[in-house]
């Protein structure tokens, strides 16, 4: 079998499309654009690249957005004042805190830092308030990349209801959050985690599975049941040659990515799995592009909250 390809930027630019009218609405009724704040402490690779993106969507998409820069040496009291500043400034509908935070500011800082966020103001779904909103299904926002994925499977015509998915991963911004999205649409779920027994014999029972674990090609096929539709979240950086020529032994374009870049995008899910799937996300272009688009729809949707 060979797995239809679920096409991540293709809906993630459908939502897009779909958000000019919204958009020009905002415009007119407010007098400024959908706005937002994205904070971001020390300078981080990846979160420097993940920054540019939303910058850039964002300003593709005709919003406001604009970069607060902290220096990583920051105290939390010197980021939680910047929040404190934007949460009061009318200027702005939506607010994101750049994760992960300098390991210097302490091991509860980004919980520190999402407790101080308007709810409001809250577009990346981080904040307890939206944790609890989400759990209970009410109206309010929920985690971009979760969101995205049910946003890939409606808008693919994946069914849903009654299937058993299965979420590899419980944080707090994608495993949990995913979990509930899917039981919301009716699915019976299962959470598995760094301490489940017999993780590939759980998995092979799932109808639909997601995985968000941060481990550069862990689900192999072995871990798959023939058709199923398999999501991957994962968005690993692999620098090794070595990894590089083990996971894409078999997949020479890919690997002259590496050759070419010195490094390879690779998600949770290992290549092969292609062959045993009825669907899958590719890493890039898969659930990556829906997080940013989502991120776009929260924000407008905090500006149009503000018109009611
Ligand atoms: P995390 O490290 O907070 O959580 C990882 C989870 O995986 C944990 O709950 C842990 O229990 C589980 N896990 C770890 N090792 C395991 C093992 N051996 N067996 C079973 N479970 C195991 O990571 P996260 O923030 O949830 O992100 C997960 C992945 O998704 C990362 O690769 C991250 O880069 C990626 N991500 C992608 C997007 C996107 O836009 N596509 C957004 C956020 C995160």
């Amino acid at each position: 079998m060979t797995a239809t390809l679920l096409d991540g930027k293709a809906v993630a630019k459908d939502i897009r499309d779909e958000l000019e009218a919204r958009v020009t609405n905002v415009v007119q009724r407010l007098g400024r654009p959908p706005a937002l704040a994205i904070v971001l402490v020390g300078d981080d690779p990846a979160s420097e690249v993940y920054v540019r993106n939303k910058l850039k969507t964002a300003e593709d998409a005709g919003m406001g957005v604009n970069l607060e820069r902290l220096p990583g040496s920051s105290s939390l009291a010197a980021v939680l004042a910047v929040v404190d500043r934007i949460n009061k400034d009318p200027k702005y509908d939506g607010i994101l805190v750049q994760s992960p935070l300098p390991k210097t500011l302490g091991a509860d800082a980004e919980q520190r830092v999402f407790d101080a966020i308007d709810p409001g103001k809250d577009v990346d779904g981080f904040s307890p308030v939206s944790a609890g909103r989400v759990s209970q299904n009410r109206e309010g926002f929920a985690p971009c990349t979760p969101a995205g994925v049910i946003e890939l499977l409606v808008r693919t015509k994946t069914p849903i209801e009654g299937k058993h998915a299965v979420v590899i991963g419980r944080s707090d911004i994608v495993g949990k959050p995913m979990a509930a999205l899917l039981l919301h649409k009716n699915a019976t779920v299962t959470i598995c985690h760094s301490r489940t027994r017999d993780l590939p014999a759980m998995a092979r029972t799932a109808d639909i599975l997601v995985a968000a674990i941060g481990r550069p090609a862990f689900v192999t096929p072995d871990f798959v049941k023939p058709g199923a539709v398999v999501i991957d979240v994962g968005i690993n950086s692999v620098t090794s040659a070595e990894e590089a020529k083990r996971i894409f032994a078999r997949y020479p374009e890919r690997l002259q990515v590496f050759q070419k870049r010195g490094s390879v995008l690779v998600g949770d899910v290992h290549p092969d799995v292609a062959e045993t799937a009825g669907a899958l996300t590719p890493v890039p272009g898969g659930v990556g592009p829906l997080t940013i688009a989502l991120l776009m729809a929260n924000t407008v949707r905090a500006a149009e909250l503000r018109l009611r």
